[in-house]
């Protein structure tokens, strides 16, 4: 027997013990708000009130932390209160947050629209200027870099090891937003990063049907130190999953290793099929060779995850049209989800960053790619450009 369980094994097993009242093999799912103690103060297996604990959720955040390496996991409302959670219990107001610039326009939107009016600033910069990066975190207030990779909707890919470094010598925190690429595909905490963010109502929910965010950290001191702030943060401020979703979520993350080893075989047979299609510019994934930061996605990814943007020789009348012909690919926002969905940044998920620094190209469509028979998708995409 190998010593630690592999990734698809901890996924299904670690978190989810046999209920020892009646063996149930799916653990109950707990409802209760309120938990009786063996008398004053003696309270069962610590639980009190459900804001500060609740079994279910408990079974998610073990879950969770194994599937990302860590120690520390703590399951929120959305992806965003996860971050904010993140942001008020790690930094002080006159601290600043080093972003890339093409991070996701909800993440800017928290940083610049709240964050900011408290005292917390943003320096979104190109996260692959590495001598940049380290210039401004040389500042004394430059306290934490933000960094998404593969980033939404542009598919960079950030270094995760080398920015560690950088951030590290500055005493600065490296957080990463894991969304896109999932605990299966990436481990930051295994490359430096002190910190993951998840919005879990991506891939790791699975099936577009619960809404959650979660943080996790690592295993040493440092991380345990970061572990009480921010379990203190969600305790005192409240803005935890419900039961419901908690179990939703770990249901989902059950079978995230098989949907995404499909999904990523169904973007890339995608990107495949359309890099030089005569109706598109360019597609962006980092599985094909022509990306740039292929090479370093193959260092630091186990595959290349279900997320292609393509840009439209047409234009933005062309990315319209093409929005709104497909049959499979449903125009909404969102991803990671089992059905493919098609998204126009430049008016949906990312209208709130337009004419800023994070503006998405207006000629660019970002689909996730679903794990339905890739003859349909790769079929529903042709003849939608067929149309133009
Ligand atoms: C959706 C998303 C978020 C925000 O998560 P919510 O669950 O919608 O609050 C953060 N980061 C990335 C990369 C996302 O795709």
């Amino acid at each position: 027997m190998s010593e630690q369980p592999g990734f698809s094994t901890h996924a299904i097993h670690t978190g989810q013990e046999v209920d020892q009242v009646f063996g149930a093999v799916v653990p109950p799912v707990h409802f209760s708000t309120t938990y009786a103690p063996d008398g004053i103060g003696n309270l069962r297996n610590g639980y009190d009130y459900g804001r500060a604990g609740n079994p279910t959720r408990t079974a998610l955040q073990v879950q969770l932390a194994a599937l990302e390496g860590g120690n520390h996991a703590f399951s929120f409302g959305s992806g965003l209160a996860a971050e904010d959670a993140i942001i008020r219990a790690l930094l002080r107001p006159g601290q600043r947050i080093v972003m890339g610039n093409d991070a996701y326009g909800g993440s800017f939107r928290l940083f610049d629209k709240i964050h900011s009016a408290w005292g917390v600033a943003n320096t979104p910069l190109d996260l692959s200027d590495h001598a940049r990066v380290a210039a401004e975190l040389e500042n004394d207030d430059a306290a934490l870099l933000w960094v998404e990779t593969p980033s939404n909707p542009l598919m960079a890919v950030t270094d995760i090891t080398a920015l560690a470094e950088i951030a590290h010598a500055n005493k600065a925190l490296l957080v990463v937003d894991n969304t896109f690429a999932t605990p299966y595909l990436q481990q930051p905490l295994s490359l430096g990063a002190d910190v993951v963010v998840h919005s879990t109502t991506k891939y790791i929910g699975g099936h577009s049907d619960v809404v959650g965010g979660a943080v996790v950290l690592g295993s040493d001191d440092a991380a345990a130190d970061l572990a009480e702030k921010v379990a203190f943060q969600q305790f005192a401020v409240g803005a935890v999953s419900g039961p419901l979703d908690a179990y939703l979520t770990t249901r989902g993350l059950k079978t995230l290793g098989v949907r995404m080893d499909r999904h990523c075989a169904n973007a890339a047979a995608i990107a495949e099929h359309f890099e030089g299609h005569p109706a598109i510019e360019r597609v962006l994934y980092p599985g094909l060779a022509s990306h740039p930061q292929h090479e370093l996605a193959t260092a630091q990814m186990r595959n290349f995850g279900g997320m292609v943007s393509i840009q439209l020789v047409g234009g933005e009348p062309a990315a319209r049209k093409v929005a709104e012909a497909t049959r499979f690919f449903i125009l909404a926002e969102s991803l990671g989800g089992v059905e493919s969905l098609m998204n126009y940044p430049h008016e949906m998920t990312h209208a709130s960053v337009r004419g800023t620094e994070l503006a998405v190209p207006e000629n660019l469509l970002r689909l996730s790619v679903g794990i339905e028979d890739v003859t349909d998708l790769v079929e529903d995409l042709e003849r939608a450009l067929a149309g133009l």
